[in-house]
């Protein structure tokens, strides 16, 4: 990140604005993958589900888009869904407009569908492919986003492999290395990342890992991480995701990071994953990276977290005042005895 960025950055969080911003442009996916968080019956607090939303396309969606962007001047935004790339039209048109803005993008998508070449000219843009695993138990998991589909649909692109770690995978010996070994050695494949599978508070899923699984996970991606510089996990992160935070209050991603469900309208608390997740399992590698930095030392005993945590708390108080001062004017008018004409 760029000092202006920084800076960026921290003028959006002094001002009661977050500087990252997701959004779940549709609510529609092919895939329909056990474990996946949007579809979650949380994911959206309870009262109501993704599938319930009305989700928009076409000119109303790229302008509805483009205002919340506009409105919240992040400095990144993640197109997410269910799969973004069911909006591929939109995209298409959504990310010359997003990078014009010199706001940087993520789209996350199962690659269903083709990646286009040309996107590789956007400075600002990042492919996420998410894939669970070796082809087995991802075909398994993903289909009709196969391997075979996949190989077709990133061919002359340049995207970031992302897959989340589950018991399944943790507990089978050189399954990582496998993997690694598979994407590193391909031209379309930038960067590799991994998360671990972040469940609810009290949930029971299979592909929860297990205290023993976690550490020996995070012990072989210490390994992993000098064999294929493609993995692109530094120290620091890792060391987080063995001790992560304990609730969302303690998370600055959660802070950080305004995210908008399909409609819109709704946001997802109190982070992405919706629901109330269990922040002391998290393995989520956006949080991870920020917590990192909110560790490094900037003075002294001083940290950035600590200096993040403060200005947080001063833009949240700035903003409630902006707020109730914006809609004094109004009982202003109410009071006064005098009318203008
Ligand atoms: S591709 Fe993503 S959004 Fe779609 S079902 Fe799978 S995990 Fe969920
Ligand atoms: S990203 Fe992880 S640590 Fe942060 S609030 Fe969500 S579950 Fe908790």
């Amino acid at each position: 990140m760029k000092k202006s960025e920084v800076l960026h950055a921290w003028a959006a969080i002094l001002d009661g604005r977050a500087p990252s911003l997701s959004i779940e442009i549709t609510k529609e996916c092919p895939l329909r993958c056990p474990g996946c968080y949007a579809f979650d019956a949380a994911h959206l607090g309870g009262e109501t589900q993704l599938r319930e939303l009305s989700d928009f396309k076409g000119d109303e969606l790229v302008r509805r888009v483009l205002e919340v962007i506009d409105r919240e001047r992040p400095l990144h935004v993640s197109l997410v869904g269910g799969d973004p790339m069911v909006r591929y039209r939109e995209l298409e048109r959504l990310l010359p407009e997003i990078e014009r803005r010199g706001v940087h993008t993520q789209v996350v998508t199962s690659a269903f569908r083709v990646i286009p070449s040309a996107w590789k000219e956007f400075k600002k843009l990042n492919v996420v492919v998410s894939i669970d695993g070796l082809q087995p138990e991802h075909d398994e998991r993903r289909k009709p986003a196969t391997y075979e589909r996949i190989l077709k649909s990133i061919a002359g692109s340049k995207v970031t492999v992302h897959c989340t770690i589950t018991s399944q995978i943790a507990q089978r010996a050189g399954y990582l290395d496998e993997f690694l070994a598979f994407w590193s050695g391909r031209a379309e494949v930038a960067k590799v990342w991994f998360s671990l599978f972040t469940p609810q508070v009290g949930a029971v899923d299979a592909e929860i890992l297990t205290a023993n699984q976690r550490a020996a996970v995070i012990a072989e991606l210490r390994v992993l991480r000098l064999k294929y510089p493609v993995l692109d996990m530094p120290e620091q992160v890792l060391d987080e995701m063995a001790t992560p935070p304990k609730s969302p209050e303690e998370c600055i991603f959660a802070r950080t990071t305004k995210t908008i469900s399909a409609d819109l309208t709704t946001q997802i608390t109190p982070c992405q994953f919706g629901g109330e997740p269990d922040c002391e399992q998290c393995g989520c590698l956006a949080s991870m990276g920020l917590a990192a930095v909110g560790h490094h030392k900037v003075v002294g005993g001083i940290t950035a977290g600590g200096i993040f945590m403060a200005s947080d708390r001063f833009g949240r108080g700035w903003r409630g005042i902006k707020e109730a001062f914006s809609r004094k004017p109004i009982l202003a008018v109410e009071a006064t005895p005098f009318k203008i004409l």
